[in-house]
């Protein structure tokens, strides 16, 4: 029941052009079911080996994302099924998904995860890092992987103007993009920023998909599991 309330709330808070990526992890099947039986098909999962129990004990109409860091080896579980990963930080693993892509004869949807947090932990990459993946033949080689959006992450911080400087940054690196490469990446869309605690300010500054997990299931255990 509070599931739902919480999920509608969002759902009638946020902009038709803003998508809703419910992030179930640390939480049961059970409990994503409650967000499922109140309409959300959407889910989003950082670790793989959840993404792949809840893959195979929920509905099969889900869209599963990954949205935390993957990792070269992990790629094969996931590149059956998953719906969009989040979290492309490099050439290599790009490389990785595209080979997972082919053998299981798909297009598989990413976006590029950029660094825009001071914090040194988060993952993402720089500017030049992007252009430099973007301008490389290897990258122009691949025909199982389709780019389609960045994701990024904001300082851990009080500081809303920091926040908002950090969407704002990100958000000029997508236009910029989006206009120098469109003909290359016509399906180039998604800006991937904002969670339940900054995704009002990071929809002011254009983004179109948010990933709120807390907002919706509440306060996440760790360590029981
Ligand atoms: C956990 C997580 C979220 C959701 O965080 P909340 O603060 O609970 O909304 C969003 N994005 C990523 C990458 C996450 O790991």
């Amino acid at each position: 029941m509070k599931i739902s309330q919480n999920l509608n709330s969002i759902i009638n808070e946020i902009p038709e052009h803003v998508t809703l990526v419910a992030i179930s992890k640390t939480h049961p099947p059970e409990v994503v079911m409650e967000a499922y039986n109140a309409g959300q098909r959407l889910f989003g999962e950082n670790k793989v080996q959840e993404l792949i129990t809840k893959y195979e004990s929920l509905p099969k109409d889900i869209q599963w994302h990954l949205v935390g860091h993957l990792q070269t080896n992990k790629v094969k579980y996931i590149a059956p099924f998953v719906s969009l990963i989040h979290s492309v930080d490099s050439l290599k693993i790009l490389k990785e998904i595209n080979k997972g892509g082919e053998k299981n004869n798909r297009v598989i949807d990413c976006l590029f995860q950029m660094h825009i947090a001071e914090e040194d932990t988060k993952f993402g990459l720089s500017y030049e890092e992007l252009i430099e993946i973007l301008n490389s033949k290897e990258y122009k080689s691949f025909k199982h992987v389709r780019i389609v959006g960045l994701m990024g992450m904001a300082t851990f911080t009080q500081d809303l103007t920091q926040v908002r400087r950090e969407f704002n940054g990100l958000s000029n690196i997508f236009k910029e993009i989006k206009s120098k490469y469109l003909t290359e990446m016509p399906s180039f869309n998604k800006l991937s920023m904002g969670m339940s605690g900054d995704y009002t300010i990071a929809i002011e500054e254009g983004s179109t998909m948010i990933r709120v997990g807390s907002s919706i299931f509440g306060e996440r255990f760790y360590g029981t599991n």
